[in-house]
């Protein structure tokens, strides 16, 4: 049996995704700017992929621009917000510690060039709250950017909270939403958001494909120049096969999500209740308000990494963090976030649903894990010290 529980990472596509895709290869293959017929029916696709896109996300056509992903997303939103604050002598962002690098990176430059980013502490309850975003805003705050729901221990934020928050104070509020959209019920306007990354291989969509949605008036700064494509706020010539399958994608995910999610929900606590019971273990993330598909664990006395591998061989494809992580020997910034110590960190384990896993392959993954857990640690050095007393136990 193989299973695959790495969704977070990136998800199988869609057959609807897929044939909604296959005509912009060869049959409509036209470039939307051109003027002539060829072209214009390439124009009216990439209409009313923005019209769909919009629809599932509770905001106008001309308030999404379509990027090469959640990254460029990511990256346009903070920079767009810094270069409005920078005029304004605003030059203070507040995001939390556990964002995706596309989000941490993008501040780590704005932080070289003299901006200030306060770091939301997310020990408590592995998460955040609205109060700490209101303490934080200061007059000088250009942005508040944080994420939906965390990619690596499924913790969703209190975003129309925040959103509320942000709005009351008058400062922008982007969210990085690529784990959310398609999972959970996003309405841009009623959850207050001004900025919004998703990204369609999240969702059973395409690779390499995004979009970003931007409260109209909000002046956006091109990452990428060149044409006038997108109103002139991101160049190059459309991924017409790729927006097309986003759009379907997220319109076939909105549309059933609460048939959906619940079931995935199902086989995520099935998993969490499982292996609860292996000893020495510990959750991560918020337990109440977590995304469907997200299961985090941490094993004391393995190492994540030989974990997976073993998993793999027994058929079960996961993760210990993020795939941008994984592969180096960093501990994830995510878990020491949460108050993991590099020790226990290292044993980490992420298993990602969505909704073509099955109850059969739940029974497949709660049988090898305790036992793969089990022969780890009988080959493990710490393990040993742990049982003899040498070492005491952090979990
Ligand atoms: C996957 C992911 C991204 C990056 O999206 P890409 O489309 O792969 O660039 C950003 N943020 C979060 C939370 C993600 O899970």
């Amino acid at each position: 049996m193989q299973v695959y529980a790495d969704s977070a990472a990136t998800t199988a596509m869609s057959q609807t995704a897929i044939n909604a895709m296959l005509p912009y290869f060869d049959k409509i293959y036209g470039n939307p700017s051109s003027l002539h017929s060829v072209g214009q029916r390439a124009r009216e696709a990439l209409d009313a992929a923005r019209e769909t896109v919009a629809q599932c996300l509770g905001c106008e056509p001309r308030e999404i621009i379509f990027t090469s992903g959640g990254s460029e997303a990511d990256n346009q939103a903070i920079i767009s917000a810094a270069r409005w604050g920078e005029k304004k002598g605003k030059k203070h962002i507040i995001t939390t510690a556990f964002e995706h690098h596309a989000v941490l990176h993008t501040l780590a430059k704005l932080e070289k060039e003299g901006f200030e980013v306060t770091y939301l502490d997310v020990r408590e309850g592995h998460n955040v709250t609205a109060q700490q975003v209101k303490d934080a805003i200061r007059p000088d705050t250009c942005l508040v950017t944080t994420m939906y729901a965390n990619n690596e221990i499924g913790s969703v934020l209190p975003i129309p909270e925040i959103g509320a928050v942000c709005k009351e104070a008058g400062v922008p509020f982007h969210t990085d939403a690529v784990q959310a959209a398609g999972h959970l019920h996003i309405n841009v306007k009623e959850q207050n958001i001004d900025m919004l990354s998703l990204s369609a291989h999240k969702f059973h969509g395409p690779k390499g494909v995004g979009a970003l949605y931007v409260r109209k008036g909000f002046p956006l700064v091109n990452v990428i120049e060149g044409g006038a494509q997108e109103r002139g706020k991101r160049a190059g010539t459309e991924n017409l096969p790729g927006i097309c399958g986003m759009a379907a994608a997220l319109k076939e995910a909105c549309d059933h999500i609460d048939e959906n999610m619940p079931r995935v929900a199902a086989m995520r606590d099935r998993l969490i209740a499982g292996l609860s019971k292996i000893p020495h273990s510990a959750v991560n993330g918020d337990l109440t308000h977590r995304l469907p598909g997200n299961v985090s664990f941490c094993f004391e006395g393995i190492e994540g990494e030989s974990l997976l591998l073993l998993l793999d061989a027994k058929g079960v494809c996961a993760s210990s963090g993020s795939a941008c992580t994984s592969g180096s020997l960093d501990p994830s910034h995510v878990l020491l976030a949460i108050g993991r110590v590099h020790d226990v960190a290292h044993g980490s384990l992420r298993l990602s649903l969505s909704e073509y896993n099955t109850d059969e392959e739940i029974d497949h993954i709660l049988e090898v894990v305790p036992e793969v857990v089990q022969y780890l640690r009988n080959m493990s050095p710490v393990w040993r010290d742990l049982q003899t007393g040498k070492r005491q136990y952090i979990l």
